[in-house]
């Protein structure tokens, strides 16, 4: 196992960044590639552009014209046909995309995800390879091919460099920890976990959460430099955003049971229910996890080996606090599914309730 890990290692180091794809990981397919990472960047740019542009201050320092940031290392500034064709991109989305919704559009979604499938290609036209011709409406694919030169130059390396590293980080959870929790999350929601790997595109930027997803086909998105997407929690967003596509049995139960009490539906409850499911279900793991990564640490560490062999099984609670809690999600109007959840759903997680008690304990508290 791990000689074959250390080969795949060799030859993927060895190999150059053709291959937007990391793997062979169990669940999980994590994808970095050139065109998903430019519409977003695009997409972000033009998000902007738009809120600094229509206040009429003229106070605040930030400038409206959409600026690429130039990567360290990169060609430092752009040229004059460049930047024209990088502000007719950002034109462009901020035109036509700004004021749609990344996960709610289904015209964003569609394009989201013909863009992953085309990442192996470096066009969108078909000019020079047939199969290269993503079908998008003819201007788009004029501003995208515009616009791809000048991200490739200034941006693309940093932001694949970075995405490969957030990949490389969680790819070892994801080995070892990945099929166990997607039975266990499953088993859960009362359903079965996809047979296929679930898409995910790392992005150097995503939608305001950090990370989305796209059903029909299950597609993941997730900001590989967003802060909340680090360390520990990568491997807790990927589950919560799977979730996403696997949890239906559970909405569908909320809205059942709130019909026959004549409730209106919570609009939320699920999803603080996948957070809340996510978290106790990564706790343990993550807890494990962190001992093992510190008993790996102790040797190189700086002495005192003895005192933190003692130290570091000695909270029993673990050190891991899940996403929705440190990020407060509870504190802002989900304070009741807090109590909810601690009282109904988790005697269910720990086997002392049925699915369907759980569910209709929470909807007839609500
Ligand atoms: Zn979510």
């Amino acid at each position: 196992m791990v000689v074959v890990a250390l080969l795949f290692a060799t030859a993927l180091a060895a190999a150059p960044q053709i291959d937007s794809v990391y793997g062979p990981l169990p669940v999980f397919e994590l994808h970095s590639g050139f065109w998903i990472n430019l519409h977003h960047r695009l997409y972000e740019a033009a998000r902007q552009q738009r809120s600094a542009a229509p206040a009429g201050s003229a106070k605040s320092g930030k400038s409206a014209k959409p600026v690429l940031q130039v990567a360290p290392g990169a060609k430092p500034a752009l040229t004059g046909p460049e930047q024209r064709a990088w502000d007719d991109a950002v034109s462009y989305y901020a035109a036509n995309y700004a004021d749609k919704d990344l996960l709610f559009s289904t015209e964003l979604v569609l394009l989201k995800n013909q863009l992953g499938d085309f990442e192996t290609c470096d066009e969108l036209s078909g000019a020079k390879k047939r199969t290269c011709d993503a079908g998008l409406p003819g201007k788009l694919t004029q501003i995208l091919e515009g616009a791809a030169p000048v991200y490739r130059a200034h941006h693309w390396l940093a932001d694949d460099r970075a995405n490969r590293a957030w990949i490389k980080r969680v790819a070892p959870l994801v080995r070892e920890q990945g099929v166990g929790l997607s039975h266990r999350l499953a088993e859960i929601y009362q359903t079965q976990w996809p047979n296929e790997k679930i898409r995910v595109d790392v992005s150097a930027v995503a939608n305001a959460a950090g990370a989305y997803t796209t059903l029909d086909p299950l597609r993941v998105t997730i900001a590989g430099t967003d802060a909340r997407n680090q360390g520990a929690a990568a491997l807790e967003v990927l589950f919560h955003e799977a979730s996403h596509g696997i949890a239906t049995p559970v909405e569908q139960a909320i809205a059942r049971e709130c019909r026959q009490r004549d409730k209106p539906i919570p609009r939320d409850l699920w999803h603080a229910l996948i957070f809340y499911t996510t978290g106790e279900v990564i706790k343990p793991v993550m807890d494990t996890e962190g001992d093992a990564a510190s008993d790996r640490m102790v040797p190189s560490g700086s002495g005192g080996s003895d005192a933190s062999q003692g130290g570091k099984h000695s909270s029993e609670d673990g050190d891991y606090t899940p996403y929705a809690k440190r990020e407060g999600l509870y504190q802002r109007g989900w304070e009741n599914y807090l109590t909810l959840l601690t009282r109904y759903w988790q005697p269910y997680l720990e086997g002392r309730a049925t699915f369907d008690d759980a569910i209709a304990h929470m909807v007839s508290a609500l």
